[in-house]
């Protein structure tokens, strides 16, 4: 039996992912299992993909689920919402404490290989990036704290890569696609309050969106790089964008 655990399995990336691991290895995922604070209403449950709920705060809760997982896939974080965003408190409890229990977890389980999505926001200092890649240092202090708090998580994942537990992290910029809670939403809430009749600069600035498949596909690449080539994959960084990917 081969099993996979998807670390915030309810949410947008999440249930993508499973959407992903399901459409082309189901031969090879005889479980997938979603873990999560929430059960999300429109997700679908069989005997392949099953639900567990809980916190990532509390470890008992991750050992639980990871027993027996050849993978885990972290995609939990704390909503990066303009409150949350500031609230020092939830960021580290969640994104911090919470991927330092995910590691200890995969070591108390012996999972092989942890693939954590991390946030291109890790480089970003509030100046212009264009054209960088991952050998781009990250800045001495973060614009807020859920950057910070990723990019703390990040370096602890990428630290507890060893021959025992094979890990890397991912880097998406901006994420678009079905069920985006976040972006779109706020998009068109703004402009339905008539804040979408101006712009900063002079309007060629560029940003950096992804396709959340797209993103779900890398994910799966990875987990697949960290089992066929570990040495090489292990401890390393990548950022994700639609350039070179497939198309959709
Ligand atoms: P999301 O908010 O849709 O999903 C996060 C999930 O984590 C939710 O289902 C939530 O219930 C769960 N969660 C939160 N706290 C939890 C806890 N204490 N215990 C267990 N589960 C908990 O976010 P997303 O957009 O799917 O983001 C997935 C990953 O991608 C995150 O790591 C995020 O930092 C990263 N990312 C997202 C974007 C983007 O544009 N959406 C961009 C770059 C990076």
């Amino acid at each position: 039996m081969s099993t996979c655990v998807v670390v915030g399995g309810s949410g947008f990336l999440g249930q993508a992912l499973v959407r992903q691991l399901l459409s082309t290895k189901r031969h090879k995922w005889h479980r997938i299992v979603v873990f999560d604070i929430r059960k999300a209403a429109a997700q679908h449950f069989d005997e392949v993909v099953i639900f567990r709920q809980g916190d990532i705060r509390k470890v008992d809760d991750l050992v639980a689920a990871f027993k027996g997982a050849t993978v885990v896939f972290h995609c939990a974080t704390a909503a990066p919402s303009a409150e949350n965003a500031k609230n020092k408190e939830i960021m580290y409890a969640v994104n911090v404490q919470g991927t330092w229990n995910v590691i200890e977890a995969c070591k108390i389980c012996h999972v092989p290989s942890l693939v954590y999505v991390s946030s291109a926001s890790v480089v970003f200092s509030g100046q212009d990036l264009d054209g960088v890649d991952e050998s781009i240092p990250l800045p001495k202090r973060h614009v807020d704290y859920y950057t910070e708090t990723k990019a703390i998580a990040e370096r602890a994942v990428l630290n507890a890569n060893s021959p025992e537990l094979h890990t890397c992290c991912l880097r998406p910029s901006g994420i678009f696609g079905e069920n985006d809670p976040l972006f779109v939403p706020t998009l068109v809430n703004n402009a339905k309050r008539g804040k979408m009749k101006y712009y900063i600069g002079d309007g060629t600035n560029r940003m950096d969106w992804t396709f959340v498949d797209n993103v779900a596909y890398a994910l799966e690449l990875a987990a697949d790089g960290l089992e066929q080539r570990p040495e090489e994959i292990g401890g390393q960084v990548y950022f994700i964008t639609n350039d070179d990917a497939r198309p959709f």
